[in-house]
């Protein structure tokens, strides 16, 4: 088994809703349990800024999956919810599953780079995963209290 972190974030078809439905999705991936899920937070959009704030939250996953598995199956959950990938980076969506960990692992592939390249600059993201993750140590040597200290709790609300 190794420990995952999944970012979840919505912005639109209802977010509260479309996270918990990811939610149930991830509790029921083979080969997988789901751990323990942070609070919500709204959130300030990156990019676009003529989009509706996000709602987000962090999960924490043991699964047997390979990465590539994973991905797939986070992308899968993503279609069923309607996500559609559209040319805009950072544009709304209905949901969004990112895999910022994965175990101890540094993955620099085609279609998967872990730890997520963005998350040490990502309030939504470090916020909530310090809840349900204590001090962790990031494969990269980087500790999480202190990717915390550098990224201020702005345009975060806690729900
Ligand atoms: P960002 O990655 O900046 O948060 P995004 O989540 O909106 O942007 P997506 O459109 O969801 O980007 O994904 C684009 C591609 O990123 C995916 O097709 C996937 O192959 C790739 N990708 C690379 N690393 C990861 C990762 N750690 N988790 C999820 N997708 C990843
Ligand atoms: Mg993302
Ligand atoms: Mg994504």
């Amino acid at each position: 088994m190794e420990r995952v972190y999944i970012g979840l974030g919505s912005n639109l078809a209802t977010p509260l809703e479309q996270l918990r439905a990811a939610l149930a999705a991830l509790a029921a991936l083979p080969q997988s349990q789901l751990l323990e899920v942070s609070s919500f937070y709204a959130s300030d959009p990156l990019g676009p800024t003529d989009q509706p704030r996000y709602v987000n939250a962090v999960a924490a996953l043991d699964t047997t999956l390979a990465p590539l598995q994973l991905l797939d199956a986070l992308q899968a959950i993503e279609l069923d919810q309607g996500r559609q990938r559209k040319a805009e980076r950072w544009g709304p969506r209905t949901l969004d599953l990112d895999i910022l960990l994965f175990g101890q692992r540094l993955l620099d592939e085609p279609r998967l780079q872990v730890p997520h390249y963005h998350m040490h600059a990502r309030p939504f993201v470090l916020y909530p995963l310090a809840e349900i993750a204590t001090d962790l140590l990031l494969p990269d040597g980087r500790r999480l209290s202190a990717l915390l200290q550098a990224c201020p709790f702005v345009g975060l609300e806690r729900l």
